[in-house]
């Protein structure tokens, strides 16, 4: 069997940034007798979740009964309400939110005086309520999120500014921009993040050379369920797995097999994955 590893896969830049901060903080939380949390998992990966959680690391969402401490804000950002919430409770936090993403929300805050905003993104997303609980003197500022193109009739036509989630769908977002077409105003401040452009590139040049696709990355993450649709809607098999263990006996089974990963699986399982590939 030959194996085909793709161009572009694993830990994006912010992932990678987050889990260092991370570390920084377990080192200030243990020199300075504190406990130590995420704000929600830090990335979708359970392997790193339970080495972070050995080491003292919980994972919270709201400061309500819970002891003050040092706290990760991971990539997706945090609204400013919920930020506030923290420091008004004694937290101190490591800010390990993207650059890119922090780049989107102060532009949302600059935008959002002179524009209501519209947010192109998955509903819940911790970067989408980041986006949403962006806050101007004090007020929460107006947003109107659109996930699926039939929700763009509910809009009005007047001069909107669109973020998009910087992990959006591409084929989701291009099918909400042509329909908003038909409003004239519209300014599009941001784009999906280079680095999900990549990964997608990497995951359709993979089901073009392969017969078949070992995606690798925690159940939860959306950008590794989305690279395996992708695969499979390209007619190739996907086998979406967390790890070695769960490799099926059937994908032994192709000529070739190619190997994606999405941005918050780390190399070591990636590297454990081909290894026990090749063993076989
Ligand atoms: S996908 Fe892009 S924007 Fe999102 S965390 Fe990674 S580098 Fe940052």
């Amino acid at each position: 069997m030959k194996i085909v590893p793709a161009k572009t896969m694993g830990y994006c830049g912010g992932v990678s940034r987050a889990l260092d901060l991370a570390e920084e903080a377990i080192a200030y939380a243990i020199e300075h007798a504190l406990p130590v949390y995420s704000l929600g998992p830090l990335i979708h990966n359970p392997q790193v979740i339970a080495s972070l959680a050995k080491r003292g690391m919980s994972v919270i969402e709201d400061p309500e009964g819970h002891e003050p401490g040092v706290l990760v804000v991971r990539a997706h950002g945090i609204s400013d309400t919920l930020h506030n919430r923290f420091i008004d409770a004694g937290f101190l936090l490591f800010d390990a939110t993207c650059p890119v993403v922090r780049h989107n929300l102060s532009n949302i805050a600059h935008w959002a005086k002179t524009h209501p905003i519209i947010i192109i993104g998955h509903q819940g997303h911790p970067e989408v309520l980041a986006m949403q609980g962006v806050l101007i003197d004090g007020k929460q500022i107006e947003s109107f999120l659109i996930t699926k193109r039939e929700e763009v009739s509910a809009l009005s036509n007047q001069p909107y500014a669109v973020f998009v989630q910087t992990t959006f769908d591409q084929v989701l977002l291009e099918e909400i921009r042509t329909s908003l077409k038909e409003f004239d105003r519209i300014v599009y401040v941001n784009e999906i993040c280079p680095s999900s452009i990549n990964r997608r590139r990497a995951a359709l040049d993979l089901a073009g050379q392969c017969d078949a696709v070992l995606v690798i990355g925690g159940r939860q993450s959306a950008n590794t369920k989305a690279l395996a649709e992708l695969v499979s809607n390209e007619g190739k098999k996907a086998y979406h797995i967390e790890d070695s263990t769960e490799i099926p006996a059937e994908a032994f089974s192709h000529d070739t097999l190619g190997i994606l990963a999405g941005a918050s699986t780390p190399s070591s399982v990636i590297e454990d994955v081909v290894r026990t590939l090749q063993k076989e």
